[in-house]
């Protein structure tokens, strides 16, 4: 079997010990299961800066599309219409999403290299009254850009509209205060920041905007107000859970908090992150992010301007020596990927960074 680290956003590089979580075939009907379902959603809560009183947690099968899905497919109903800020693939598959679904929306669709201006969207608020939800992606996973989300939170607490944020890549490797923002439902998935492996999406909700959600979904599976009906009578899981991933993702989080929480672990992303760049700067690459919009989370890189660069040939070169990057996703530019989280250090940046050299001289 060829083994090598994952430089990408999800599925990434895990523990081994959380790996091992998974040779156990556990039950879900058993006490024991649910009492860590449970356990999970009330950590959740607490890494998202939030009461249990004001905010629950809901789990939810599939990976984090299905997630963000449930939420929009939930939440929007027939008389509201949603606002979707986009400025990279994920922000447009919301609108997909709400496509495919027949949600009322509009789609504020920004340049992929720059962040979303809250002012406008202020007045896409102000001159269309019909909007009652707006959404957005924090980290946009396409470009590496970091959105901000407390500004665009601002306007949208403001205007009294409910606020849903993708903050898929983000969290658990970037502090959020949920609760100051006002966000009524932020989307995450097991296996990208907290570090566990594919198998489920997870959701902070605002129990008062998850409550007015009730006979709302135009999907059986995706219902996340059904969804959490039944997981907080007693932690079941409405259809089979995936107890593996369960399993996983409860080591995860106590990994997590053993590191030092959500602080420490962005601190190790940031200094990932910023090694990373200043070395393959140094070998002429540069980025597609401006540096103060630039994710801690991965990178995208402009194809150097040598003639018979190949990310084809890069990319089996560095993977051949331990390492798998991602290709690019942007539609104005040439670009590849280096994510830097998951079970990631310095050390794989440093060795990573010496891979690329060595490709670079033999060009
Ligand atoms: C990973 C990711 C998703 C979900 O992708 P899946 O492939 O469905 O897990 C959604 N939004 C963002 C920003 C992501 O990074």
């Amino acid at each position: 079997m060829i083994t090598y680290k994952l430089l990408t956003p999800g599925p990434l590089t895990t523990t081994e010990t959380v790996k091992k979580e998974m040779l156990v075939d556990h039950c879900t009907w058993d006490d024991d299961y649910k009492q860590i379902t449970q356990s999970i959603r009330k950590t959740l809560l607490k890494l998202a800066h939030v009461s249990p009183e004001e905010y629950t947690a809901v789990l939810m099968q599939g990976s984090g599309t299905f997630g963000v899905e449930s939420v929009l497919t939930s939440a929007v109903s027939a008389q509201d219409k949603l606002l979707i800020i986009a400025n990279g693939a994920y922000g447009q598959r919301m609108a997909e999403i709400a496509h495919r679904a027949g949600l009322s929306h509009q789609l504020y669709n920004c340049s992929y290299d720059e962040t979303p201006d809250s002012n406008k969207i202020a007045e896409i608020l102000a001159v269309d009254p019909a909007i009652t939800h707006v959404s957005m992606v924090h980290c946009e996973t396409t470009s590496g850009i970091l959105n901000d989300i407390a500004a665009v939170a601002k306007v949208v607490k403001a205007a009294g509209k409910t606020y849903i944020v993708d903050a898929m890549s983000s969290f658990g490797g970037i502090d959020i205060p949920v609760a100051d923002l006002g966000i009524d439902f932020l989307i995450s998935s097991a296996n990208k920041c907290v570090q566990g492996v594919p198998g489920f999406s997870f959701i902070i909700a605002k129990k008062e905007a998850l409550a007015s959600c009730e006979g709302k979904a135009r999907s059986l599976s995706l219902d996340l107000y059904d969804q959490w009906k039944a997981m907080e009578k007693d932690g079941k899981w409405r259809f089979t859970s995936p107890t593996h991933v369960v399993l996983a993702f409860a080591k995860a989080l106590e990994e997590l908090e053993a590191e030092g929480g959500i602080r420490a672990r962005e601190q190790r992303y940031r200094s990932n992150n910023k090694m990373l760049i200043q070395e393959l700067t140094r070998l002429g690459f540069h980025t597609y992010i401006d540096s103060t919009h630039q994710s801690p989370i991965i990178t995208s890189f402009c194809f150097p301007e040598h003639h018979n660069f190949s990310f084809e040939e890069m990319y089996a070169y560095v993977k051949d020596r331990g390492y798998a990057i991602y290709p690019g996703k942007v539609t104005d530019a040439d670009t590849f990927r280096i994510g830097n989280i998951g079970e990631i250090y310095i050390d794989d940046i440093e060795k990573l960074c010496k891979i690329f050299a060595g490709y670079m001289e033999d060009k």
